[in-house]
């Protein structure tokens, strides 16, 4: 075993895939006997639906998505952004719901031979408790996909600083034969989200035959599992009156938090997902997780394998961190613009609404969203490859940095060594004779000098 993932959420499963294509072994170990089929994300939106169709992933997930594609709008916090007015759609989608996501990920992971222990919960950082009795781990490297409550972080030292909110969600899903209308007919509800004085009812269905309900209000939360009782008393102290809810299928209770780590990496161990940021609005969590494993997998899959020194490990905290940090930001004004009650709260949402209606703060606040990232991504170009059609994407599949020689330059194809997959393509309009992308998608490098490029591929930490 060359890394432990500890976690077989969709971060983790996600990152074991990620270290299998980089040609080393990791071992995937979650707590969980089975995986976790409780309803949580929706879908995905962001620049990690790009990376997914890099991986030939997007295919998978487009047969089970309700929907897949550029999305023509997406809410920010309480205010819907229209996206129909821009000439390049910012935010592509696909909507799954997250068991059925882990469960893909999961196939594709098993596919590259990674092994999934599940029941094998992480005692310290070197014992692990399976089925069978204590035993020792011995891995040279540890990364935390382990979630909110990340025993990892926690053992590593790493502080998680932030704030919890004094609202508790509940999240009730339902079976009913009753017609949508009935719950809409109540106190004059509306399809998803609906302020009260006293807190919020969401209110939606995305499967015939199941409503979800939701109840936001300032409340502690009480001990024990959520009962049908206590969100039927949560529904009516908010809405003022009883909802015809159904046999419940799933009740959950959150309390939204807003942390990020202060370290991403301590010596051996890494953090990645929810165990590394908490951000308290929907729609970017999964996003962000998952894309800090598409950057985290090739460098940890190098450093083992011996191709790359050390230090580039740090370059996954300097690079994944700020995302955090910008997304932490968006994700607290969306927060703030859903809670703030009364007549200020109307005023800032009136205003915001209007000035998120102009072009540029569509576009800014769609890209906050879409990675909030300042590394310069490749583009899915075109490109015609030994005659044969092809495009970025398909060349990044097996997760290699890649040179892409567009002008035919045997110097720079012998600069780039024999580590870097070499692709001589015509493409639409090259910008540069060559470029040197990552293995994530980040264009490490564009120009026509080999000693330039020599010198990028040489660079400590590389
Ligand atoms: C109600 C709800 C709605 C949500 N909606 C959205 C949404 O619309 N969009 C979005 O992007 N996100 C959403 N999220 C957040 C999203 O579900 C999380 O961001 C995502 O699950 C994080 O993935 P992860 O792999 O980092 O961690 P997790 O999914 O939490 O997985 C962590 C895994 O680690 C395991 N584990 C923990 N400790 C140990 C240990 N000591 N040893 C071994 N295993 C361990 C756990 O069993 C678990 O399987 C929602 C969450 C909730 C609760």
């Amino acid at each position: 075993m060359d890394v432990a993932v500890i976690g077989a959420g969709p971060v983790g499963l996600m990152l074991a895939a990620e270290l299998r294509l980089g040609g080393i072994t990791p071992v995937v170990l979650d707590r969980r006997a089975t995986p976790d089929e409780r309803p949580r994300a929706n879908g995905l939106g962001g620049r990690i639906v790009e990376q997914l169709d890099h991986r030939g992933l997007f295919e998978r997930f487009r047969a089970e998505a309700a929907f897949a594609g550029p999305f023509p709008g997406f809410p920010f916090g309480p205010v819907r952004l229209n996206f129909t007015k821009l000439d390049s759609p910012p935010l592509r989608g696909l909507m799954l719901q997250q068991p059925r996501m882990e469960a893909l990920l999961a196939e594709r992971a098993a596919e590259l031979g990674v092994e999934i222990r599940r029941g094998h919960e992480l005692l310290d950082l070197d014992t692990v408790r399976g089925p069978d009795g204590e035993y020792r781990l011995d891995a040279p490297y540890v990364v935390g996909c382990d979630g909110a409550h990340s025993r990892v972080r926690e053992l590593a030292g790493i502080g998680f600083p932030g704030t919890t909110d004094d609202e508790l969600l509940r999240f009730g899903h339902f079976r009913t034969d009753q017609p949508f209308d009935l719950f809409t007919s109540v106190k004059g509800l509306k399809q998803g989200w609906n302020r009260r004085p006293a807190g919020r009812v969401l209110l939606t269905s995305l499967t015939p035959g199941v409503v979800i309900v939701g109840v936001r209000e300032a409340t502690p939360e009480p001990p024990g599992e959520p009962t049908l009782d206590e969100f039927r008393e949560s529904v009516r102290r908010v809405l003022g009156a009883d909802l015809p809810l159904g046999e419940p299928l799933w009740l959950s209770r959150t309390v939204s938090q807003a942390r990020l780590a202060e370290r991403y990496r301590a010596g051996r161990v890494l953090l990645a997902g929810d165990a590394a940021h908490l951000f308290p609005a929907g729609g970017s969590s999964l996003n962000v997780g998952l894309l800090d494993a598409v950057n985290l997998g090739w460098k940890l899959a190098a450093v083992v394998r011996g191709d790359a020194g050390d230090a580039l490990l740090d370059s996954y905290h300097s690079e994944r961190r700020p995302v955090a940090a910008r997304t932490l930001t968006q994700t607290r004004v969306q927060a703030l613009l859903e809670r703030l009650t009364g007549e200020d709260g109307d005023a800032l949402r009136t205003l915001f609404g209007e000035l998120a209606a102009f072009e540029e703060p569509t576009r800014h606040l769609a890209g906050l969203m879409r990675d909030a990232d300042e590394l310069p991504y490749v583009p899915d170009l075109p490109l015609t490859v030994d005659g044969e059609k092809t495009r970025v994407a398909e060349i990044m599949r097996d997760a290699r940095t890649v040179l892409f020689d567009f002008a035919d330059r045997a110097d720079l194809r012998e600069a780039a060594g024999s580590r870097v997959k070499i692709v001589t393509a015509t493409g639409p309009e090259p910008v540069a004779d060559a470029l040197l992308v990552r293995p994530d998608g980040v264009v490490a490098w564009s120009g026509d000098d080999p000693a330039a490029l020599r010198e990028v591929i040489g660079a400590p930490g590389r």
